[in-house]
């Protein structure tokens, strides 16, 4: 049971717990209120933290005291910087996952080929990441995953089966998509926030929060992406950190080529 039903079921049963009350006891009834916003409130942090596992199942890291972290990198492919991005990781010898958006794959499969080429893996991170992509009913949240697989799958042969939440944002919609399709859901445990802050608070906010097991959310479309991984490499390898693919940090299959979608 996800933490959503029981959510759901505490709130029924303290509903009717005071509904009783003011039947058969005269307890007020602005006592409804309290489990009300309380129940409202789990809701929206549920949806907003996709380490809750409110609505469905994420794989945020993995519980381990060995020194393995995965990093991946969201909303690419970039013209400008993927290619500089892979050439670096190509000198670190570090196999990452990139969760690409399905109308930019398309307009640069050469990239996505040579992301696959170079050993790293391929998520599905939606087809337009639209800022309203958690108010899509069920018919067009399936077609941003599936436009996304088809573009992954004609470009480079794979049925790559993980997703990454656009925004970490999950609703009960995007729970029933990803379930019928097949998919898994990847999140994070470590957060860059590499979009907003400089690059030397980037560093900082990384550094402080690695830890043995985590997965790590970047993004190969922040102007200093190079500059940021570049350093956050050594600081890993000066650590004793082992970079992983995430399907080995996990035990994981990504790919699934007998899968029917
Ligand atoms: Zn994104």
């Amino acid at each position: 049971m996800n933490t959503n039903k029981i959510a759901n079921l505490t709130f029924a049963f303290v509903l009717l717990l005071l509904v009783t009350g003011w039947w058969f006891w005269q307890w007020s009834l602005w006592w409804l209120v309290w489990p009300l916003v309380v129940w409202m409130m789990l809701k929206i942090l549920g949806s907003v933290f996709i380490q809750y596992n409110f609505y469905l199942h994420s794989y945020c890291c993995k519980k381990t005291d060995q020194k393995l972290i995965s990093l991946t990198f969201d909303d690419g492919p970039d013209e400008k910087l993927t290619a500089q991005l892979l050439d670096l990781l190509d000198e670190f010898g570090v196999k990452a996952t990139f969760f690409v958006i399905g109308q930019k794959a398309k307009k640069n499969p050469d990239l996505v080929k040579l992301m696959h080429k170079k050993g790293h893996l391929l998520g599905n991170h939606s087809y337009t990441h639209s800022r309203f992509f958690d108010l899509f009913n069920l018919w067009r949240m399936r077609n941003e995953l599936l436009w996304t697989h088809e573009q992954i799958y004609k470009i480079t042969g794979l049925k790559s089966l993980i997703f990454r939440p656009p925004y970490g944002v999950s609703n009960p919609i995007l729970a029933r998509t990803i379930k019928q399709l097949g998919y898994l859901s990847i999140g994070w445990s470590v957060r860059s926030l590499d979009t907003m802050k400089t690059t030397d608070q980037t560093l900082e906010r990384l550094i402080a929060k690695t830890h043995p097991g985590a997965i790590v959310l970047l993004h190969d479309t922040s102007p200093e992406i190079v500059n940021i991984t570049r350093n956050y490499l050594e600081w890993l390898q000066k650590n004793q950190y082992q970079i992983v693919p995430l399907n080995q940090l996990l035990s994981i299959n990504v790919y699934d080529q007998y899968h029917p979608l």
